[in-house]
């Protein structure tokens, strides 16, 4: 079994090592040394890359039967490596430094809500992306995320010492344990000076000190547990980098400082509303002159007495189509067969409607329409006085060939269905 040069030195950043032997995992060759300073995935610390000898390492991995497997970046017929070879291995070290970092920030924050708030973590992941811990409550409150985050800050600025040792079973009974080990025989401690116990294999820094800062992002309910999620060190930093730099363009932009940003942000989204508003009502006067004018010249039917109005407004979203559509039924005796073609989003907007001393029921004529496209996206529905639905299609003919059937349709089953008009 390789011994592992990283339970007793973190910091080793390269490392001189024998070859027991190769395998292969996942199609990739694999060496196995007689000594490693490379971490595999354990313990929710992700493994660590590298170097050896000339071969980029992508995983490590720990086997079921104890043997630390490096998988190299390589095909297998490039290695020429034989047992008792001398190779040399370097760790690529900003990563492992990053998951020192995140991995010993947990110990502390972990540690950080029993002594502030009484909670214990049931799981941990940390990962290249994001790093998250999970409570035992429902209820965490922004006072126990405050609480928590500035006991584990606390932590680093007194620089606490992280100690490394061992101790047998039989000596377990006198340390303070956090959680109880999942392993038995000789058990790894890692003590944080005067603030924490715990069983781990992870690497670690050197004293709290060394993990900068620790910020809680988020802590998001799950039944009656809470996900917290939360960055450590060179992470810390560089969200906060981003942050600033995000919160000073839009200062910028707007011409405000950090004070000011939030009210500026409100008044604006207030403003937008308002405007919102206002244009929409434009928009419904101006869409019922154009009701006004389509009923003007559109002769009602010589029998019926009933307008079949056909109508392709250009750029008419969906909305703008209704708004039509009901100014126009507003008034007696009016079927409005409505299509608006977008060349630039390639779709079709049909909106069907009656007045209501009509009984014809417009949702046959729509699904004649839609049914002209052979695309499933077509699609649509409604009621019998109002019906509409959308097609993808750029074809300007197709669209107005649907609208043409859905006209012919109506005017052919509308005969005789005329309540008064
Ligand atoms: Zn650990």
């Amino acid at each position: 079994m390789a011994t592992k040069l990283f339970r007793t030195n973190s910091f080793q950043r390269s490392f001189d090592a024998r070859v027991v032997g190769m395998t292969t995992h996942q199609g990739k060759p694999a060496v196995i040394l007689d000594q490693t300073g490379f971490y595999p995935s354990a313990g929710g610390q992700p493994n660590d890359t590298g170097i050896i000898a000339k071969y980029p390492v992508t995983d490590v991995v720990e086997r079921d039967d104890g043997e630390i497997i490096h998988v190299l970046d390589t095909a297998r017929d490039t290695v020429p490596w034989q047992p008792a070879d001398s190779v040399h291995g370097s760790v690529f070290w900003p990563r492992r430094w990053d998951h020192m970092q995140q991995h010993s920030g947990q110990h502390v924050l972990s540690a950080a809500f029993v002594r502030a708030c009484g909670l214990d973590t049931l799981s941990v992941h940390i990962s290249a992306d994001y790093n998250t811990l999970d409570l035992g409550t429902g209820a965490l409150t922004r006072d126990h995320v405050q609480a928590a985050e500035d006991a584990a800050n606390q932590c680093i600025f007194d620089n606490r010492l992280f100690k490394i040792y061992e101790v047998s079973d039989a000596d377990l009974p006198g340390i303070p344990l956090r959680k109880a080990p999942k392993v038995s025989g000789l058990i790894r401690i890692v003590e944080i000076d005067g603030f924490d116990f715990s069983a781990c294999g992870g690497t670690h820094v050197g004293s709290a000190g060394q993990i900068g800062q620790i910020k809680i992002e988020r802590a998001d309910k799950k039944g009656n547990e809470t996900r917290v999620t939360f960055r450590c060190g060179v992470r810390a930093l560089a969200h906060h980098r981003a942050l600033n730099d995000v919160v000073g363009r839009l200062g910028t932009g707007l011409n405000v400082g950090l004070s000011d940003l939030e009210t500026q942000v409100s008044k604006m989204r207030d403003e937008s509303k308002s405007l919102q508003k206002q244009l929409a009502e434009a928009q419904a006067l101006l869409l019922r002159h154009d009701a006004a004018q389509l009923i003007g010249r559109t002769p009602a039917n010589a029998d019926t007495g009933i307008r079949t109005i056909l109508a392709t407004p250009a750029n008419h979203d969906m909305i703008q189509l209704r708004t039509l559509a009901k100014a126009l039924c507003e008034t007696s005796g009016i079927i409005a067969i409505l299509g608006s073609l977008s060349l630039e989003n390639n779709r079709a907007q049909f909106c069907f409607a009656r007045s209501a001393n009509l009984a014809v029921d417009v949702r046959p004529a729509l699904k004649l329409s839609l049914g002209a496209f052979s695309d499933p996206g077509a699609k649509g529905g409604g009621s019998a006085d109002l019906a509409q639905g959308s097609a993808p299609t750029s074809n300007a003919m197709a669209f107005e060939s649907a609208l043409d059937q859905a006209r012919a349709w109506v005017i052919a089953t509308s005969s005789g269905t005329v309540v008064s008009v």
